[in-house]
């Protein structure tokens, strides 16, 4: 599996990951946290892998959505286009980061091989 990410590009914008421990978990009662003003996406280095996954795109989307300039209320069109076209430039962007991620899905997964 490769390292986590400590840094991702999201358009044209690079975002510091911060890996946090259980001390910033219990005081902000929160898993992830993306703040796009400060290009910092923040996660609990603590997640089982399948959580780690789920919490890692929560805040990419976030990402994706502040750059796409998707504000406020989003419609469904608009969510679909963040998911779609944000993510797969996120993935073209970021090959380290998808090595991650895909070895996180690997681990969670009770297919046998
Ligand atoms: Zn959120």
């Amino acid at each position: 599996m490769s390292n986590r990410p400590d840094r991702v590009k999201i358009g044209p914008l690079v975002y510091t990951i911060e890996w946090k421990g259980q001390d910033w978990e219990d005081t902000n009662r929160l898993l992830g946290q993306c703040v796009p003003s400060f290009q910092v996406i923040r996660l609990s280095e603590r997640l089982q892998p399948d959580r780690m996954a789920c919490v890692f795109i929560h805040e990419i989307y976030h990402a994706l959505a502040d750059h796409m300039q998707c504000f406020n209320k989003i419609t469904p069109e608009q969510s679909a286009s963040v998911a779609g076209d944000g993510m797969t430039m996120f993935w073209i962007d970021n090959p380290d980061a998808f090595d991650w991620y895909s070895g996180l899905i690997e681990s969670s997964t009770t297919k046998r091989y």
